[in-house]
This record gives structure tokens, sequence and C-alpha cells, in this order.
């Protein structure tokens, strides 16, 4: 059915975002382009550009073309130019196109976290209106009856009641912690510690490689370390911002939390003797900024996400493990199938169904092959395969073939394979 949902009092249907992370401003964006009213209600007292490099694949670069933001996040990030695999030891294991390099319409952008956000509250301001995003409500609790839902708030700061709001529809976009989700699953254990811990940091550091490569080298048991540029030529000299993360397999982890401070001691053995010709890595650590540590953590795929008028979205649906660059994706995602189901049904529960069954099995198959083979899986194989030795041909290791059997199988399961993103019609205008 081709309608506009419609609320209980048969006019215009409005919905309530619970957190204003990259899911829920992408969620407010995409419900404006169909018409549907709605208001953000995020628990910072203000919006900071927290956190530190993400990339954005195809897939979502795709949905954000749609919603007319690509030109402004090209000017906030790096496109994305190659992915290129190198083991321990600094040699060359596999090197592949990204993005428009890989002839891709839209780019992969290498960017930091503050930046995509700062760009969606910017143009949800614009669009909505600067009331459309509260800031300083932590959602508590959600009662729903058969013709809306309400959702109750306290105040973040000092912790007193906040007034209660009604809508049709409340969506979930409160990230790791999600309260909504606790809501629904109270049984639900702690996240599922994946047996790696991380460590995150930026440094200013001239170009490296092609100054727009994303590189993955080592692996966990000794080491890994995944390193690219987000910003270009930040002090006038040519140097770039450099997002770094160093993962390792180490019992030695704290609770997640994405602002907690590391420290290079923790981990910086792994790491001292990898000076290469193409990069010192234990000076990229030493000079960063600062560093944040944050455990490798995911949760189980949840057997349901919506309830009556009720749903959720973004890392609240699916925590994953960040190894195949998709959580703001899958969410990204995520905002357009909803914004799309509410805009095709009449009843808002039957488009929360419906919502569910499209991205659950899908989400949950993103879960689990970030768990398994995500595109660091290549670095696993080298690693196996010659006894984590220095090889003398790479090619005696691991055929091309194999290296693009498995970054192709990533690609297909998490969506973003040329054929998928062909596939996928634009979001029909609401004139349609
Ligand atoms: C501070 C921070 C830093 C991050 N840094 C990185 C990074 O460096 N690299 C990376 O890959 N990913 C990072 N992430 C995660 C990444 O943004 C998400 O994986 C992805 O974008 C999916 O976004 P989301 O909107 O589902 O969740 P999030 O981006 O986590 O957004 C959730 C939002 O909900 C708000 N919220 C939480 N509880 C409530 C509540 N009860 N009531 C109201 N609002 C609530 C939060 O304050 C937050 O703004 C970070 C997330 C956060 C919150």
């Amino acid at each position: 059915m081709d309608g506009h949902a419609t609320s209980s009092r048969g006019g215009s249907l409005n919905v309530i975002i619970v957190g204003a992370g990259i899911g829920g401003l992408t969620l407010a964006l995409f419900l404006q382009r169909a018409r549907i009213d709605c208001r953000i209600y995020e628990s910072a007292p203000e919006i900071r550009p927290l956190g530190v490099g993400i990339n954005i694949l195809p897939h979502a670069s795709q949905a954000f073309a749609e919603l007319g933001i690509d030109a402004a996040l090209t000017r906030a990030s790096i496109l994305t130019r190659e992915a290129v695999f190198f083991n321990r030891f600094g040699q060359l294991i596999h090197r592949e196109p990204l993005g428009r390099y890989a002839g891709y319409e839209h780019p992969q952008y290498s960017v930091h976290r503050g930046e995509v956000q700062q760009v969606l509250l910017d143009a949800v301001s614009e669009r909505l209106g600067a009331n459309s995003v509260v800031t300083g409500c932590k959602c508590i609790a959600i009662e729903q009856d058969k013709g809306g839902a309400v959702a109750h708030f306290q105040s973040a700061v000092t912790g007193e009641s906040l007034s209660s709001q009604r809508a049709d529809v409340v969506v979930g976009c409160d990230g790791l912690h999600s309260t909504v989700r606790k809501l629904f699953h109270p049984q639900e254990g702690p996240p599922l510690y994946s047996g790696v811990n991380m460590w995150r940091g930026v440094t200013l550091w001239p170009p490296i490689l092609s100054g727009a490569s994303m590189i993955r080298a080592g692996w966990l048991k000794t080491g890994k370390m995944v390193i690219y540029p987000i910003r270009d030529n930040v002090d006038g000299s040519g140097q770039q911002l450099i997002n770094w993360v160093a993962e390792l397999e180490t019992p030695r982890h704290t609770n997640r939390d994405w602002t907690r401070i590391g420290s290079a001691d923790d981990f910086i053995d792994a790491f001292e003797a990898w000076h290469f010709d193409w990069l010192d890595v234990p000076q990229l650590i030493r000079r960063a900024e600062m560093i944040l540590e944050f455990p490798m953590v995911d949760q189980d795929p949840l057997p349901w996400w919506s309830q009556g008028r009720v749903s959720l979205l973004g890392d609240a649906a699916h925590p994953m493990y960040p190894r195949g660059s998709n959580g703001a994706g899958q969410a990204i995602l995520d905002a357009r199938a909803l914004a799309e189901v509410l805009r095709s049904h009449q009843d808002p529960v039957d488009a929360l169904k419906s919502y569910e069954a499209e991205r659950l099995p899908f989400t949950a198959e993103v879960v689990r092959m970030n768990r398994r083979n995500p595109p660091d899986a290549i670095l696993r194989e080298v690693f196996e395969r010659t006894g984590d030795k220095p090889f003398a041909r790479v090619e005696d290791v691991i055929s091309e073939d194999e290296l693009v059997a498995l970054s192709e199988g990533y690609k297909r399961v998490a969506g973003f394979d040329r054929e998928s993103l062909a596939a996928r019609a634009p979001l029909r205008s609401q004139n349609s």
C-alpha cells in the first residue's frame, strides 16, 4: 500500500526519536523527507564532537546522497582511495581500490565521528528547525496503549523528572547502552567480550602511502593496527589527522565506554618493532593527541526489536564488533528502511513489524560475519599459514582469488557489493 501512515487521531504521524547519534539524526532526516513529524530527545546536555574516526562505506554514502548531505560530508572527510593489508613485518599482502576508486557511484568517507554528527545536526536544524533536537533529556521508561506511546524522561544533569511526551511511534536510537533495549529485553546478559581490547587515537602526521589509504596490519594474537587519515592538511603544512586503532588479544579489558582515556604503556610493547620504510608505528602511537580504550564487544542478535509502536535502531538494535566499518552504516540503512515503511504503511504497528522483518535478519548476519570473517580475515589467513613469519612471495601463501573471495564475501553480507547498490532504487519522492 502506498499511503501515508497516519496517527490514531487521523492526522499526520509523529515519531519520538530517543538519541541524537548518527542513527537518530539520520532517521530524522529520512522522516522529514517522507513528511513525517518527529522530535529527537538526547541525554547529553550538549552535542559535542566525540569519538575518533569512522568509515562510511558506499551503501551508507548512497543513503547520505539521497538526503543531499554528501557535499557537506565530502568537505569534512577524506575520500578513501584503497584498502592495503600488511603483515607485522610491513610486507604487503593485498591492495584493492575502495569507494569511487573501485567504480562505485558513491565514495567511502574516512571521517571524524564528530564531523558526521555535526553535518547531520546542521541538516536537521535547517530542515526541521533548531527545536527539533532536545538535549539533556534521558529516556527512562516507555509505555504504550492502542493509540500511542509515551516516553518518560529525566534531566541528565539533575536527575529531576521532565515532562513525558506522547507520539504515535517511539524509536530507541540510544546506542550501545540503550535504555529502550533494556526495557524490552531485561534478561539480556552483559556485552560479550571478544578477547580483543582496542586502543584508539589520532595523531598529526604526514600523508602515509597514497594519503587516502586504509591500512590494516598484523594480527590480533600479536597485535594488529588499523590506520587511516580522517582530515587533510590540518596545520597548513600538509599534515593529516591520522586515526589509528591498536587491537590486541588480552584478557585485560574495561567496561565499554566510548570516551574512556587509555595509555600507550598498556599496549605499545606489541608494536615496538614496527619500523617500516613506509611508517614508524611506535612514533605514530607516541605522538598521539589522545588515546581512548575500548573493549571489542558485541551482543547476540535479538529475537525481536519491535513491540507495538516502539522499536530499536542502530547500535541499540544490533551492537557489533567494529571490524568491518559497519556500525554507522547499518544504523543509516535502518533509518532509511524505517522511514520508508512508516511512509508506505497505513498502520504504524504493521510498519514496525515490516521494518523488523527487513532489517533484523540482515543485521544479525552482519553481527555474525563480523565475528567470523570480517575484512581483516585476510590477515588471519596469512598469520596462520606463515606461522607468523615473514614470507618470500605472498602468492605462495594465499592466492589472489582467495583474497578477493574473502573481501567480496563480506561486501555481499553487509550489502555494499556493487550489484546490491546498483539494484537499490532511490527513495521515491513524496509526490510520486
Ligand atoms: C561518544 C561516542 C563516541 C563514539 N566514537 C566512535 C568512534 O570513534 N568510532 C566508531 O566507529 N564509532 C564510534 N561510536 C559509535 C558509532 O557512532 C555507532 O556505532 C554508530 O554510529 C551507530 O550509531 P547510533 O546512532 O546507533 O548510536 P550512537 O552513535 O552511540 O548514538 C546514541 C545516542 O543516544 C544517546 N543516548 C543514550 N542513551 C540515551 C537515553 N536513555 N535517552 C536519550 N538519549 C540517549 C547517546 O548520548 C548518543 O548520542 C561512538 C559513539 C558515541 C556515543
